[in-house]
């Protein structure tokens, strides 16, 4: 089912979460666990995120440094079609522009389309490391509007190869990223909307905002995309915190703020384990205010562990 359906269909607030692949090298045992603690709170849907190839160095016994292309979190594809047919539960793999050409993304959502899959979320994706802009392949999307197009041409079977006739249409339900607190590289929120827009307007079904720790943040986003209008369910993302450290991370990993009132609590707590009790129960009071509010869905940003998005399923539903 796709996820826009979901949302138009359902007369509650429903929810939905969002896993990594497991890495390189690992199986998926854990994965399917965190996905089977929570079952039994009737996710909708579940995210799958993508992770493209990254540059690493490292020092060889004979002291050279080798420089190597890893991906770490490769089978996203594979893992979001095991997971749907195992728990009959609709995925939405991330569809990235970097590191990807155009003709690999659609490969990709060949692949998708063969294996039942309906839905997407369209991202840029992430500058790499070693850069300090966001570079593009040389066949690939810079901006993720890009990609949503192309998403939208393959719904009337339009295939890059002009010469292909007769192709089949893949239709799916396209999601895209938004920010409550203003993407990092927008040089103000209203550029950012601008971009958000064309999102929208290139064919993006719906919008799940990145991690925010204030509700207002959230509201105050809304009303400004419905002024703009950008009239399309908008999802909140929220992350119950699971580290001490995160309160310092966090801001600047993703350019968002944790108010104060929270931060001060989570920096009393003596580990981990106290403050990941604390951001559990700071997720569960906004949970409910955007229950309150109404919201069709909130999505929970897991990072594979279960417990706390099972504490937060258990005290709102
Ligand atoms: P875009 O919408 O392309 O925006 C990127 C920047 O360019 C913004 O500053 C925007 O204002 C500007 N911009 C946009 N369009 C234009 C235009 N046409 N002309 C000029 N400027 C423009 N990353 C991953 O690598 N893998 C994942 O699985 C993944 N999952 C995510 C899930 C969610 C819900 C969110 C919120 C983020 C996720 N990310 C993921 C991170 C995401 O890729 C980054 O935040 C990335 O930097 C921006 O992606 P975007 O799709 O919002 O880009």
């Amino acid at each position: 089912m796709k996820v826009i359906d979901i949302i138009n269909q359902s007369d509650k607030t429903v929810f939905s979460f969002e896993l990594l692949p497991p890495l390189k090298g690992q199986n998926a045992d854990k994965l399917y666990r965190t996905i089977e603690e929570l079952l039994e709170f009737d996710p909708k849907y579940i995210n799958i995120t993508t992770h493209r190839d990254e540059m690493e160095y490292r020092t060889l016994p004979n002291g050279l440094l080798e420089k190597r292309t890893i991906r770490k979190r490769p089978g996203t594809v594979a893992i979001a079609a095991s997971i749907q047919n195992r728990y009959n539960v609709p995925v939405v793999p991330h569809v990235v522009c970097g590191g990807f050409t155009k003709e690999e993304t659609e490969n990709m959502l060949l692949d998708l389309n063969f294996m039942g899959i309906k839905n997407v979320l369209a991202l840029r994706g992430d500058k790499l490391k070693s850069e300090s802009i966001f570079k593009p392949e040389p066949e690939g999307h810079a901006y993720a509007n890009e990609l949503v197009k192309q998403i939208v041409d393959l719904r009337q079977g339009k295939y890059l190869d002009p010469e292909l006739k007769n192709n089949t249409p893949m239709d799916f339900c396209i999601g895209v990223a938004g920010y409550p607190e203003k993407h990092s590289e927008a040089t103000n929120p209203d550029v950012d909307l601008i971009n958000l827009r064309k999102k929208v307007e290139s064919g993006a079904d719906y919008i799940v905002t990145q991690m925010f720790f204030d509700n207002q943040k959230y509201y105050d986003f809304v009303d400004r995309c419905r002024a703009a209008g950008i009239n399309v369910p908008i999802i909140p993302g929220i992350k119950p915190l699971s580290l001490k450290n995160q309160v310092s991370v966090l801001p600047g990993i993703f350019s968002i703020d944790i108010p104060e009132e929270f931060a001060k609590e989570v920096r009393k707590c003596k580990n981990n384990e106290d403050a990941r009790q604390v951001g559990t129960e700071w997720a569960i009071a906004q949970a409910k205010d955007l229950i309150a509010h109404n919201v069709p869905c909130f999505h929970i940003y897991t990072y594979g562990i279960s417990d706390n998005t099972r504490q937060i399923a258990n005290a709102v539903f």
